[in-house]
């Protein structure tokens, strides 16, 4: 019998896989799909289900995450030690950008006092907002990323814990200024609030939210953070070398290490996919592990989980280009990720069209261009460059729509001319999205809507979030605290708690 199975092969599932290998157990991950990482996975043109033509060999592109500001944040990946593993995270000068109408735009330097420059009568209301919480990302990491169950190490018991607290109360507060009503109030400008709710936006929810103000505090944070001289990282939001993949590589290779399997093509529908085992962490969400072991599961829990909900969806368009997006104000162009849906009020109106189950006209769009770092994501070809651009829209949940013409529509709109440099693309629509990932119900990119209650209750208003009842069963997706975006702490928090109650493993490795 094997010590532990993890089921799903996604950041969580392999951080999960990772901190039980390192303790000395057993351990097989069984993936769906032909490729590992889930929502981490970078193909090359031409690999299984990869349709994405035009690009030249030995290019590879990110088909889900790309951007990594919680994989140098976080606390499981900072204990993993990601360069120690071969992943090189490449910073850009400019973290984020918001092109503004008339050619103008918004840029979120690395460099806090650089972007307040930038930002004219708000200068001030950008440093007193981003600059404390940047200065004691630690803290706000801390409970950004927590189990929501626990008061977080760094904040109350950490080497500075009065900063650590004042942060933690400042990150409150920001989030009921930003994340009400109330979120113009510091604010004269259009530039200054457009570049935060840019960040805020990728909750894929109404604005403003609580949970979209959490997201823009917590990332805005990031954007601006140093961290220490031992710390091997730069900080901001960066991009790896060679794709996101880079870190999926270095997790599965250390589990390798350390003894654990990966079986992919392997989906887990029923019982009997399950080889016998003292402990299961599904990396899913709470539908699958339903489906799989349902009967197991008390019945109030079973409801309470059932009744877990998804959120609007994602539709991707990556393309192929021949040149850099020719961006009407070319700071833009200096950015890992920008932010294209106009003004603060603008792409309110976005998120509205699409919460209340209607296609926007002009959507908020994310794109990430990783050439601004990353030298091997571009080669020369006979006919010119080929580069890819990587780009997604917010829909409503399970659209089939083909978001191709309305995306190029919104770029072209601050990049004129963006038509003339596009060799090619390939759009996978809201629906499609859970072809290649069943976390992903009808597109809903972050394993379950990501309101403010669900990010706290996540999965279940219960005092363990990842325990599934007896037995050994937990979960560790993103559908639990702290929930979406790469930083493995589902799935670091899953196994902790699984070493200690099935294994009588009281510290845990990393
Ligand atoms: C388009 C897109 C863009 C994103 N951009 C970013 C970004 O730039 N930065 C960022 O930090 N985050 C981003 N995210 C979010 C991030 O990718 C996810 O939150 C993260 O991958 C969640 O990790 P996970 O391990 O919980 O699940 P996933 O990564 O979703 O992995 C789950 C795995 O479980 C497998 N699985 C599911 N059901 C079964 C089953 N029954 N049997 C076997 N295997 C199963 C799936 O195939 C998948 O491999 C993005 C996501 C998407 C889709």
């Amino acid at each position: 019998m094997l010590d532990a199975v993890v089921v799903g092969s996604g950041p969580n599932g392999l951080a999960a896989a990772v901190t039980l290998a390192r303790a000395g157990l057993s351990v097989t991950v069984l993936e769906a799909e032909a490729t590992v990482g889930g929502g981490c996975r970078t193909l090359a043109p031409g690999d299984d289900g990869d349709l994405l033509a035009g690009l030249p060999a030995g290019v590879v592109h990110d088909v889900c995450s790309a951007v990594h500001p919680m994989a140098w944040a976080s606390p499981f990946f900072r204990a993993f030690d990601l360069p120690a593993h071969g992943v090189e995270l490449r910073t850009p000068d400019v973290s984020y950008a918001q092109p503004l109408p008339g050619g103008r735009a918004a840029v979120a330097w690395r460099d806090l006092d650089r972007t307040a420059d930038g930002l004219g009568p708000d200068a001030t209301a950008w440093r007193t907002l981003l600059g404390p919480l940047a200065q004691e990302w630690e803290a706000v990491v801390a409970v950004g990323l927590s189990d929501r169950r626990s008061v977080p190490p760094g904040v109350l018991d950490g080497r500075r814990p009065v900063r650590g607290t004042t942060a933690a109360l400042r990150f409150g507060l920001g989030l009921l200024e930003q994340g009400t009503r109330a979120w113009g109030a510091r604010f004269v400008g259009d530039a200054a609030p457009a570049l935060l709710t840019g960040v805020a936006a990728h909750t894929i929810t109404t604005l403003p939210s609580l949970a979209g103000a959490g997201t823009s505090l917590l990332l805005g944070a990031l954007a601006h953070a140093s961290p220490a001289a031992h710390h091997p990282f730069d900080g901001g939001w960066p991009v790896p070398r060679g794709g996101s993949g880079a870190i999926v590589a270095a997790l599965r290779a250390d589990l390798e290490a350390h003894g654990g399997t990966v079986v992919t093509r392997h989906p887990v529908r029923t019982r009997a996919d399950l080889p016998a085992a003292r402990a299961v962490l599904f990396d899913t969400t709470p539908r699958t592990l339903l489906a799989v072991l349902g009967d197991a599961v008390a019945p109030g829990l079973r409801g309470a989980l059932s009744r877990f909900r998804h959120g609007d969806a994602a539709a991707k368009v990556d393309y192929v280009l021949s040149g850099p997006v020719p961006w009407a104000e070319p700071l833009v162009g200096r950015a890992g990720t920008v932010h294209v849906g106009g003004t603060r009020e603008q792409m309110a109106a976005a998120e509205a069209a699409v919460g209340s189950g209607r296609h926007a006209e002009r959507p908020v769009c994310l794109v990430s261009d990783p050439t601004v770092v990353d030298d091997t994501r571009r080669a020369a070809t006979p006919r010119g460059e080929r580069r890819p651009l990587w780009t997604y829209t917010h829909v409503p949940a399970g659209s089939d729509l083909d978001v191709t013409e309305t995306v190029t529509a919104q770029i072209e709109r601050y990049a004129p001319g963006f038509r003339d440099v596009v060799v090619a693309s390939r759009c996978v629509p809201g629906d499609a999205m859970e072809q290649h990932n069943a976390n992903y119900v009808g597109g809903d990119i972050a394993a379950g809507a990501a309101t403010m209650w669900q990010l706290v209750a996540r999965p279940t208003l219960r005092a363990d979030p990842y325990r599934v009842g007896a037995g050994g069963v937990y979960l560790c997706s993103a559908s639990t605290p702290p929930g979406p975006g790469v930083h493995g702490m589902g799935g670091w928090h899953a196994a902790r708690r699984a070493l200690r109650e099935v294994f009588g493993v009281r510290v845990a490795p990393l």
